[in-house]
């Protein structure tokens, strides 16, 4: 059905640079034609949960939500509609904090990734902001791809991209709406930060301790880190550089080139 309803749709004027290649706003003429144009689908995730009194619950969609913008003005890689919710156990009993279960997330990413791989997709670039989501994204993955030639980039923003950027002009560490989150959501979205509220709040503690009971112990505020030295100029550096590397990473994708290198 796909290839009959392409060759229909020759006529179809093609997607240009100046539209805004977002999937859900196309029509299914249009998409035909813009899916012709690309091999790459691009899939945000996120959650809504506690970033202290500072940060606004959907910092985690917020964030790579710009970043999916920004590829879809600059590459004909297809941006979906976010997926807004993710697993958010760690600050469940913070108010506002909206969480799915390990095994929904995983058939949900499962179910989209493979409609996606149905159109004719071959790569899907997922932007995921969220550390909760990593492992339910990495089994649904596994499982999109058993068929063919499918590839699944996961793409934990917050760590994969703009390094060197963080390295030149974060002073404290990362962690939850810290210094670095903080700033990237003062470039992004000003008006949704209270700086105000920003407080510094760290609680080590050796190996992984996993306890439902103890949570807002583990993370008071829903803060690791020191958000207080954040600025809109380091988001904008960090933001900047994030943006390229993941143009570069749909580009090399278009022309069939994953991000795997061999060192001998
Ligand atoms: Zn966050």
């Amino acid at each position: 059905m796909w290839r009959e309803l392409r060759v229909k749709c020759q006529e179809v004027r093609a997607v240009t640079r100046t539209e805004m290649p977002y999937w859900h706003e196309l029509t299914h003429s249009k998409f035909v034609a813009a899916a012709n144009e690309t091999e790459v689908a691009v899939v945000v995730v996120g959650a809504v949960e506690a970033h202290g009194n500072h940060l606004p619950l959907g910092t985690d969609v917020i964030l790579p939500e710009y970043l999916a913008s920004r590829v879809a003005e600059r590459t004909r890689a297809l941006v979906l509609p976010p997926i807004p919710f993710g697993n958010s156990w760690t600050f469940e009993t913070f108010e506002g904090t909206v969480s799915v279960k390990p095994q929904t997330l995983i058939s949900l990413y499962r179910d989209v990734m493979e409609s996606v791989f149905r159109h004719g997709f071959r790569y899907i670039v997922v932007i995921n902001g969220h550390g909760g989501n990593y492992s339910s994204l990495t089994l649904a993955a596994q499982e999109a791809t058993n068929n063919g030639e499918r590839v699944v980039i996961i793409v934990n923003w917050w760590r994969d991209l703009a390094e060197g950027a963080r390295r030149s002009v974060i002073e404290t560490y990362d962690g939850h709406a810290a210094e670095d989150e903080t700033s990237e959501m003062m470039h992004v979205r000003p008006d949704l930060v209270e700086m105000s509220q920003a407080v510094s709040s760290r609680t080590l503690h050796r190996y992984t301790v996993v306890s439902a009971a103890y949570r807002e112990e583990l993370y008071p505020s829903a803060v690791y880190g020191d958000p207080r030295t954040a600025s809109p100029e380091k988001g904008h550096t960090i933001m900047e550089q994030a943006e390229e590397e993941l143009v570069t990473l749909i580009n090399e994708l278009e022309r069939g080139q994953l991000p795997i290198r061999h060192e001998i």
